[in-house]
């Protein structure tokens, strides 16, 4: 394939190092990049996945990060670095003069890739926030790594006129920088880097008195100018996403692209889980117990609603029955079960009428005949949040810390466990929280894993209470080979599969449930 054009002929350009196609350092001049142009190159089609998937796997690992450790905090940044370190080392590059082969073929790459994936994610206005959400975070964090002297390269490369103010102006406006950028002392104020911006630009700075102002310019430490520059990313990639949704249309007619291209809005890095692995291995006649002993506390929560008030919404009753498809209900149990619930407060007609289509549906025998898979806990958490009589989500991060706090003393749950529980949950740590109720739960010390899908929480409760699993032992873990086995390998690249719903397909199951009553 080959993008916007024809290369310009060799001879035009600086011949210093290359690459295959032609491309020479002179238009990867630095390791970060605004994205303005798109590339001017011939990419084989397995270039074209390959590139592709591996960003779409960056880019869902900062939604995973999100979800665990707050945004830019240092623990996301160890994270992350330690994630793109084994597996996407050039992400984590900064910029120096000068470069080997290696930088400008993952600058290359860096750039082909985002330009792929612009063409994937700006399919729907959901897709779009998705992505300049995700590439923003990117950008930032690799803004951030950049040395002082690459960065003023950067803003040089991209037209950005902020200036770094000399040595001679930081001594002469010393008293008034200190004065205003209270995080940075006088010892400091040395090797900080401030930056002339026109104070425009920083209003929001300007307002809180957070910069010097001198003739016309605000003087923006560079730990402030991360916020400018990720603004004009943010701004140009927003309308340049607008632009390529409308220029889309002629692509469609090319049938190499556009699975391909549709392929990588599916989830690919939270566990597709097979919705058959467990298929008749619970009867539904079980689940009372079960809901109490191996559910995670989302699907409690919305087992013990369904019972009682006989009814569920929307979102509810997907999460729910995917779930419960995916620890192996039949489709025959499932509808006996829904049929049971439903009877008794809509009575069995209507429940035949308006709610066994969608239970024919999410086991694949309506519609596309899709086999869905359950929900992932990225999934549940980041998407669909509950609204005022919704019961699905993830009560770590749904629920009041007060609610959360009752229901677990209501489950018997030690009060050490609940504070720590609690604790977790308002850092935001809300897997972590749920790993620590698979603890209190199961009265085991470490569970030897991370909670990341509900279940793989269901299927490590089984394991434990047939004892088919030992429980993981927090100091002697190291080499039990079944206890590792269980860890989820976070860096593991996870195909998507052909049943993960994606948020198309979602949006077409629930347009043709009915309203609820
Ligand atoms: Fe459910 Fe996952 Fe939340 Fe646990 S972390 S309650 S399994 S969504």
């Amino acid at each position: 394939m080959q993008f916007g054009g024809t290369p310009k002929p060799l001879s035009s350009r600086r011949k210093r190092l290359r690459l295959m196609d032609g491309f020479s350092d002179e238009l990867y001049p630095h390791s970060l990049m605004m994205y303005k142009k798109p590339p001017l190159c011939n990419v084989t089609l397995q270039e074209f996945e390959s590139y592709a998937f591996d960003r779409v796997k960056v880019l869902h690992y900062l939604d995973t990060l999100n979800v665990t450790y707050v945004k830019h905090s240092q623990e996301y940044k160890d994270k992350l670095t330690e994630f793109l370190r084994k597996n996407y080392v050039g992400f984590v590059l900064t910029s120096s003069k000068d470069i080997g082969q290696r930088e400008l073929e993952w600058r290359r790459k860096d750039h082909i890739s985002h330009f792929i994936l612009r063409l994937a994610y700006c399919r729907s206005e959901e897709l779009r926030r998705w992505f300049l959400e995700k590439e923003v975070d990117l950008f930032k964090f690799r803004f951030a790594n950049e040395p002082s002297h690459s960065i003023s390269e950067f803003l040089k490369a991209n037209n950005l006129t902020y200036t770094p103010i000399s040595e001679e102006e930081k001594d002469k406006f010393s008293n008034h920088l200190v004065l205003v950028t209270h995080d940075i002392s006088r010892a400091k104020l040395q090797s900080s880097n401030f930056f002339k911006v026109p104070f425009t630009e920083v209003l929001n700075l300007v307002a809180t008195r957070r910069v010097f102002i001198h003739k016309g310019y605000a003087y923006v430490p560079q730990s402030d100018l991360i916020s400018i520059i990720s603004t004009c990313f943010r701004e140009s990639l927003s309308k340049a996403l607008a632009c390529t949704a409308r220029s889309l249309p002629g692509l469609e007619e090319d049938d190499r692209l556009i699975p391909i291209l549709k392929g990588f809005n599916k989830n690919a890095f939270s566990e597709a889980y097979d919705p058959n692995k467990n298929a008749g291995k619970v009867s539904i006649k079980d689940l009372d117990e079960f809901s109490k002993t191996s559910f995670p506390l989302c699907m409690r929560q919305l087992h013990q609603v369904f019972r009682d008030a006989h009814h569920l919404k929307h979102w509810g009753r997907l999460q729910y029955g995917l779930f419960l498809k995916g620890i192996g209900i039949t489709f025959e149990e499932a509808m006996k079960h829904w049929r049971e619930e439903f009877s008794k407060s809509i009575g069995e007609e209507k429940f035949n009428k308006e709610h066994a289509y969608n239970i024919r549906h999410m086991y694949g025998k309506e519609g596309k005949r899709t086999n869905y898979s359950p929900y992932s806990c990225v999934n549940i958490i980041t998407k669909n949040t509950p609204g005022s009589g919704d019961h699905h989500g993830c009560p770590f991060k749904h629920s009041s810390p007060e609610l959360l706090k009752q229901r677990l003393h209501s489950y018997r749950i030690s009060k050490e466990a609940i504070d720590e529980i609690v604790t977790l949950m308002k850092g935001q740590h809300f897997q972590i929280a749920c790993t620590k109720y698979f603890e209190a739960t199961h009265g085991v010390e470490d569970a030897g894993f991370q909670v990341i899908h509900p279940n793989e929480y269901f299927d490590a409760s089984q394991a434990i209470r047939n004892g088919e699993r030992k429980p993981a032992n927090r100091l002697a873990n190291q080499n039990d080979a079944s206890a590792s086995s269980f860890v989820p390998n976070w860096s593991k690249p996870v195909q998507p599969t052909q049943n993960e719903m994606t948020d198309s397909e979602l949006d077409a199951l629930m347009s043709e449930m009915p309203e609820d009553i």
